[in-house]
């Protein structure tokens, strides 16, 4: 499969590793629109939040400890957002699920 994200996780492409374990990797976006714009994306090729389910759930709690983890680890006191395109409406331009976590600016709501 012509995955860019399959390709980051398994070091195919190189990147800017922020985290790494067995599940997943954390990496800097290579177009931020914050301060801080890490993606977090499981290992395993799961193509969005769509096709989570009971079989693939448990690394999707393992993203969010992530997510915190790296958000203490880069100073986001003030607060951060974490967002999940997911579809064309939501405008999801890579198909493996990842998780944008940014931060170092303010935000505002509703998003875009
Ligand atoms: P989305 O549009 O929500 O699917 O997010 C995809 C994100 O992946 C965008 O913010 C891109 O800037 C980012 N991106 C695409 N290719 C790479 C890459 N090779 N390394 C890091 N980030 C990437
Ligand atoms: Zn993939």
């Amino acid at each position: 499969m012509d995955c860019i994200f399959c390709k980051i996780a398994s070091g195919e492409i190189p990147t800017t590793v922020v985290y790494e374990d067995d599940k997943v990797i954390a990496f800097n976006d290579t177009d931020p629109q914050a301060p801080v714009h890490v993606l977090i994306i499981p290992k395993e090729h799961i193509a969005s939040m769509a096709e989570i389910n009971e079989s693939n759930s448990a690394v999707v709690a393992h993203i969010f400890e992530v997510a915190a983890l790296i958000a203490r680890e880069k100073g986001l006191d003030n607060g951060f957002r974490v967002v999940s395109n997911c579809g064309e409406s939501a405008g999801q331009s890579v198909h493996h699920l990842h998780f944008h976590l940014m931060g170092g600016r303010d935000f505002g709501w509703p998003a875009g």
